[in-house]
């Protein structure tokens, strides 16, 4: 689905899977910006991402009492565009192909949504 929108809606008005484009330029971002970062354009349309690469991985062992543990985070990137999730699983590695599993709250309550990864299902790639 690709939609205009403008280019400072909280990352709440995103899907999880979803990146902000630029309608003149193309570049791509995930965290949102006033402007394009390539070329200033204050317009932004949406993509999906579809499917990555897991490209660093982490594991905290000690976390806060509401907050899983252990909790793996990692980069992934699709394309140009880098993002930081929650790696749901731990058969997932650096180099992995990786797709979202939703979005989820860090801790109980709060109204932000954080992406989740998971292995992806290469028969949809
Ligand atoms: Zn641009």
């Amino acid at each position: 689905m690709t939609g205009t929108r403008d280019g400072s809606p909280d990352r709440n008005g995103l899907r999880a899977d979803e990146a902000f484009e630029c309608p003149d330029c193309g570049a791509r971002w995930y965290y949102t910006r006033h402007r394009c970062p390539d070329c200033g354009e204050r317009e932004a349309a949406t993509v999906e991402l579809g499917v990555g690469e897991l490209v660093a991985a982490t594991r905290v062992e000690v976390t806060p009492a509401d907050v899983r543990s252990p909790n793996r985070l990692g980069v992934a990137a699709f394309g140009d565009v880098r993002l930081v999730a929650q790696i749901d699983g731990s058969d997932v590695d650096v180099g992995d192909r990786v797709a979202f599993d939703g979005a989820y709250a860090l801790r109980e309550g709060d109204e932000r949504r954080e992406p989740r990864l998971t292995a992806a299902d290469e028969s949809d790639a």
